[in-house]
């Protein structure tokens, strides 16, 4: 089998893809939930003849394994939905079911496309009897920024070389840097309740600690690192105005470029969180729930995707698919799709072109994954592929919908063809990973602990 048939082999897939995808799609699993998702998964894996490992301590979480010897390969598949994103497959706001879940970041195609890519590269492994294993990561919870971590810390990718992700998106590109470190940490106030008009004197606010806590970060804000992200929701349970509140609850996210900018702001934040205590009376406890690291760049990893990506062609799409793309982009505020279609110089929502190498100084992902954590711990790359129209984001109805759609699915074949293309070159040219693991020692930091 030579590179071309391997990445073709993944035509031959396309109709078990789909429907793995589309049940995913059908059966949106949150995370922490994902029983039924990691089941489809290890069926279909065992199935083509993989060894499954399963972690006891994470049921949720596997890897499945083929082949002998170095380089052992990963490649990374999530399965979780987001709550309260329930949504048709048209391009109209409706819900299947009010209040269920929903695809919005299109993981039930980011799964199926690794798993294509790793199935191709395991039907070339037992073809030639070549040297090399292939691992597919089933890797739950990552819309809670936890579960690469989680597994991280169990050991779960002890053995690996280099890791390839993809995330479905709006554009085809591949990422150099990127990806935001995050730190979740909950403040809970606690003070004393009172009758509110009767003896106010005696109460002490557990939500009044909150809001100066709240107002005291958005003056933090401003004085930060660039690219700084806090936000927060909060709750002070279920009490009447006429009571003083004697408990609430602040959640926090804080993001920066590097988890060390994070720590700092966390530690800033604090402080605003022990002024607020001190100025109300009341006491707080500080809960760090974990954290996600930013991605470690490898510029050769990510040269090796590009020419993966760009020697590949994306199936160009239905009238049909267009027309549910147009609709999509109509129901954002107008302009925005036109804003980044003149950012990349295209002429259309949806596109089947490669964004340039250089295209990721432009653009970088200014979410956080947990896959920034397995970055940390070996070379990986990241690339995306157009799922949905531009100008579309992940999390939103419009991305729910595109992810059960065709769109979806042509953007998802592409996927896999790339990790089939980027896999063989990993496997046929030990040169070539030596010069990654070269780059990736040198950039690592070496002080990693994986936050959970
Ligand atoms: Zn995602």
């Amino acid at each position: 089998m030579d590179k071309r048939q391997v990445i073709e082999s993944v035509n031959s897939l396309y109709t078990e893809l789909d429907e793995l995808s589309n049940n995913l799609w059908e059966h949106p699993e949150i995370s922490g939930t994902e029983q039924k998702s990691a089941k489809l998964f290890r069926e279909v894996l065992q199935k083509e003849g993989f060894k499954i490992i399963d972690e006891e301590a994470f049921p949720t979480a596997f890897y499945a394994e083929y082949g002998q010897g170095k380089p052992v390969i990963a490649v990374l598949g999530e399965y979780d939905a987001l709550p309260n994103l329930s949504q048709k497959c048209q391009g109209t706001k409706e819900p299947v079911i009010e209040g269920a879940p929903g695809h919005a970041c299109g993981h039930n195609l980011l799964g199926t496309a690794a798993l294509g890519g790793a199935i191709a590269l395991k039907r070339y492994l037992q073809e030639t009897g070549n040297k090399g294993t292939i691992r597919f990561y089933g890797c739950p919870e990552e819309e809670i920024l936890v579960g690469k971590v989680k597994m991280i810390k169990l050991g779960m990718f002890k053995g690996c070389d280099l890791a390839i992700s993809w995330h479905p998106m709006s554009t085809n590109m591949v990422f150099e840097g990127g990806y935001l470190a995050n730190t979740s940490v909950h403040y809970t106030f606690h003070g004393k309740t009172a009758h509110a008009a009767f003896a106010p004197e005696l109460g002490r606010s557990a939500l009044d600690a909150m809001e100066l806590m709240n107002v005291g970060a958005n003056y933090l804000r401003e004085h930060v690192v660039d690219k700084t992200r806090i936000h927060y929701s909060s709750y002070s349970g279920k009490f009447s105005p006429n009571i003083v509140p004697d408990y609430a609850v602040d959640w926090y996210y804080v993001r920066a470029p590097f988890m060390s900018y994070v720590q700092d702001t966390v530690r800033r934040l604090n402080l605003v969180a022990q002024g607020a205590a001190t100025m109300t009376e009341t006491t707080v406890d500080i809960k760090i729930d974990g954290g996600c690291c930013e991605l470690v760049p490898n510029v050769n990893f990510a040269d090796l995707a590009y020419a993966n990506m760009s020697s590949i062609k994306q199936e160009e799409l239905s009238p049909e698919e267009r027309s549910m793309a147009e609709k999509l982009v109509q129901a954002l505020a107008p302009g925005v799709s036109q804003r980044e279609q003149e950012k990349y110089g295209f002429s259309t929502s949806i596109t089947t072109e490669v964004l340039p190498r250089n295209a990721c100084q432009q653009t970088s992902l200014n979410s956080s994954s947990d896959s920034g954590d397995v970055s940390q711990i070996m070379p990986m790359c990241v690339f995306t592929t157009a799922c949905w129209p531009l100008g579309c984001a992940p999390h939103t109805w419009q991305a729910a919908a595109a992810a059960g759609s065709g769109i979806g699915r042509k953007g998802m074949h592409y996927a896999a063809k790339i990790i089939a293309g980027i896999g063989f070159d990993l496997l046929k040219n030990t040169e070539l990973d030596k010069k990654i693991i070269e780059e990736f020692k040198q950039k690592r930091n070496t002080n990693y602990v994986p936050q959970c």
